[in-house]
């Protein structure tokens, strides 16, 4: 098996390929190096479907609606274990907070476990399921507070 180099070479002889980072040409290189931008370059595998960004947008779906319901539940079960109400709304409320956090904690994990069985999929199929993730993480937190607010209304 050739070193590195020498793969490298023998394959930049034959193709037309760009640099990754600036995209100079680097047909006929010889060394393991971009002449225009220093990057180090190495001859590699790659999946062609693999594509991360419908995966993170998910991932990025579920650790937003985490971090906003955890906080919120954070902050709402302080103000009521210091004040103590004598009706259940608060605490029904605090604790519908809690559970979304637990929910979607448990989607992230769970997502970020089957990163793999998520990147075997087609690409346009990886897209789709990302922007829905997104779409009814963000529709689920607007439909709860058009909730909280028509029974706020109603007191
Ligand atoms: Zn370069």
């Amino acid at each position: 098996m050739p070193p590195d180099h020498e793969a490298l070479a023998a394959w930049l002889q034959h193709h037309e390929e760009c640099c990754p980072v600036c995209a100079y040409q680097l047909r006929g290189l010889t060394g393991l190096s971009c002449p225009e931008c220093g990057a180090s370059l190495t001859l590699g595998v790659i999946a062609p479907e693999v594509t991360h960004g419908g995966w993170i947008l998910a991932m990025v779906a579920y650790a937003l609606g985490l971090g906003f319901d955890g906080v919120v539940a954070l902050i709402t079960l302080v103000g009521l274990v210091a004040s103590r109400p004598g009706f259940a709304g608060p605490w029904v409320l605090n604790g519908s907070f809690m559970m979304a956090a637990a929910i979607l904690a448990a989607l992230l994990v769970r997502t970020a476990r089957r990163r793999a069985h998520w990147l075997r999929r087609p690409r346009r199929q990886q897209w789709t399921r990302g922007a829905v993730v997104f779409i009814a993480v963000g529709a689920a937190h607007l439909l709860y507070a058009g909730a909280l607010l028509a029974w706020g209304n109603s007191w």
